[in-house]
């Protein structure tokens, strides 16, 4: 019972009726806000205003919240902890630029080439969280992790419902395409999905391989041309050769750590990503 009431009866209602209604901030709040607005003399129109607007912030927050925990991120990585001047090759410009996810609308697609440890995923897990902040539904995978999927779906007779949910995402991440060489019908369903996708949905790619490599992943010459062909249509490729973050970072560990090494280090360590400023702090 919120304080400062008399009655119980009303409030009762009050509070069964806002579950009702989904306004759980505004259940939260009425009675502080309340009593803050008489003691200001506000009137009741910018009283509800403000309950209103509460309500609606904090859907937004819950709702990011929510879309990130739909796209199954391995980790929450933002741009704020990128560190550009490590990977001179890669447009910085054009990075920032898909971060405000018009691409999204353009249902243009993204491709990140590059060797190990360049920040590939980082970017990749960036852009997906700037999509989460601003409404787009994603879903993060790893291509044998996606094939693998769409095989066991497939034994199990859900392919359909499968490819209509890869589908349906706005933004698709198919990390790590090109580790490991798939199986015809993998290639197949992987092929599919990039299909289905075209000019449907944006996917973002990330490989360690320059697109003349593919057949050896996909198998097929005639495969990877169709695939890359609807790929590339409409593409944004990132271009991330140089050295690996993580070896620099492991050669900097093997040698006694500098002041200058341990800022860098803190820039590094796992951080969490507040969901609506999109603003990182440290565990
Ligand atoms: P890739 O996917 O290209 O193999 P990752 O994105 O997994 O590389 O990067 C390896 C690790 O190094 C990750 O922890 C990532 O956050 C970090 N990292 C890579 N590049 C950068 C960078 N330029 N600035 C900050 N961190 C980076
Ligand atoms: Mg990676």
């Amino acid at each position: 019972m919120p304080a400062g009431t008399t009655s119980g009866t009303p409030q009762v209602l009050l509070a069964h009726h806002l579950k009702q209604l989904k306004l759980p901030t505004v259940l939260r709040e009425y009675d502080k806000i309340a009593r803050e607005c008489a003691r200001d003399g506000v009137d009741h129109p910018r009283y509800l205003l403000r309950l209103v607007e509460l309500e609606l912030i904090d859907r937004e927050r819950r709702m990011v919240e929510r879309r990130i925990k739909a796209a199954r991120f391995p980790a929450v990585k933002s741009l704020d902890t990128f560190d550009f001047t490590a990977i001179p090759s890669l447009n910085k410009m054009l990075v920032l630029e898909l971060a405000r996810c018009e691409f999204i609308l353009r249902r243009e697609n993204v491709i990140a080439l590059g060797n190990s440890g360049t920040g590939k995923t980082h970017v990749g897990l960036a852009l997906a969280l700037a999509a989460c902040q601003k409404g787009f539904t994603v879903a993060f995978t790893t291509a044998a992790a996606l094939v693998h999927q769409l095989m066991e779906a497939r034994d199990e007779r859900r392919l359909l419902k499968l490819q209509r949910d890869l589908q349906s995402v706005m933004l698709l991440i198919v990390d790590e395409l090109g580790y490991l060489p798939l199986s015809p019908t993998g290639a197949e369903l992987l092929f599919e999905v990039f299909s289905q996708r075209y000019e449907r949905g944006s996917t973002l790619v990330t490989s360690n391989l320059p697109f003349e490599d593919w057949t050896s992943v996909l198998g097929s010459e005639r495969l990877t041309g169709a695939l890359l062909d609807r790929l590339t249509h409409h593409v944004h490729i990132l271009t991330m050769n140089g050295d690996s973050y993580r070896l620099k970072q492991s050669a900097g560990r093997r040698r006694p750590p500098t002041a200058a090494d341990r800022a860098e280090q803190n820039q590094t360590t796992a951080e969490t990503v507040d969901p609506e400023t999109g603003k990182t702090s440290k565990p």
